[in-house]
């Protein structure tokens, strides 16, 4: 299993991620003009995480849930889980959504929602929120195993650089400064590493934490794909119907992987 040392450096890739998604925004050098490769992005994270979802947690946490018990009682346990993913799901939705104002993958074409100050904490908290649960997820799959880790972890860091991208566009958005919008990145990687950190001190505490957590963070991890990721390139269809098409690609390149790791 692995160690703490080992989910510090995953963590700490993760909140990379962030920042480099900022730093395609916010820095001297940015390459504003041609980032269509971030929606091919949002795409191929969309599908992969989707994939991650229901080819590797969910057969994971079932296996977990039901260990020992068959029919009813399989089906009682599962409950618990489920309900479990269900508060993932909505918790995200509730700090996105409606604790802040309004929230979306990409690039911040509406200023005028984000001219209150408030709104700026509140989009950048709810974000926060997110990104501290990325680092949950990372964490607990690998302290359910190496390998499932791994597959979990592409997932997750697939979607890090939009995720950077966007925290500093809100920013932009907003009129604050490039220095400002980095800043804000690296808040919302330092908060996915603090996620990372926080599972491996709870598992110290709490043999069973993992059994707990995993389908609470399927459940953030489907609010992110699914209601997140996938309205984003929808969105991009019309003016791009290749992108739609690269979910797809996410979806296969999972299974592929999945499988080259399985054998
Ligand atoms: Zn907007
Ligand atoms: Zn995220």
């Amino acid at each position: 299993m692995i160690g703490f040392g080992g989910l510090f450096i995953f963590g700490t890739l993760l909140m990379l991620g962030n920042v480099l998604g900022g730093l395609l925004l916010a820095s001297p050098f940015a390459p504003v003009r041609n980032l269509r490769f971030l929606k091919y992005l949002i795409a191929l994270g969309a599908g992969f995480m989707l994939a991650a979802i229901f080819i590797e947690i969910m057969p994971e946490t079932i296996g977990m849930w039901t260990d020992g018990r068959t029919g009813e009682a399989a089906a009682a346990s599962v409950l618990g889980a489920m309900t479990l993913l269900l508060a993932g799901y909505l918790l995200i939705h509730l700090v996105e959504h409606t604790i802040a104002p309004h929230f979306h993958f990409g690039a911040e074409t509406h200023p005028e929602s984000l001219l209150r100050p408030s709104a700026i904490y509140a989009a950048i908290g709810g974000l926060s929120i997110h990104t501290f649960f990325d680092g949950v997820s990372i964490a607990t799959a690998f302290l359910v195993d190496y390998k499932f880790g791994w597959l979990v972890f592409v997932a997750i860091m697939l979607h890090k650089i939009p995720e950077g991208f966007t925290a500093a566009s809100i920013m932009l958005a907003a009129g604050r400064s490039p220095r400002v919008a980095l800043v804000a990145t690296f808040v919302i990687g330092a908060t996915t590493l603090a996620g990372v950190l926080a599972v491996a001190v709870l598992q110290t505490r709490m043999e069973q934490a993992v059994v707990y957590a995993l389908p609470f963070s399927a459940g953030v991890t489907l609010y992110v794909a699914a209601s997140d990721l996938i309205p984003e390139v929808n969105h991009q269809e019309e003016r791009n119907p290749l992108v739609s098409v690269v979910v797809f690609v996410g979806v296969a390149l999972f299974y592929v992987l999945h499988r080259l790791i399985e054998n």
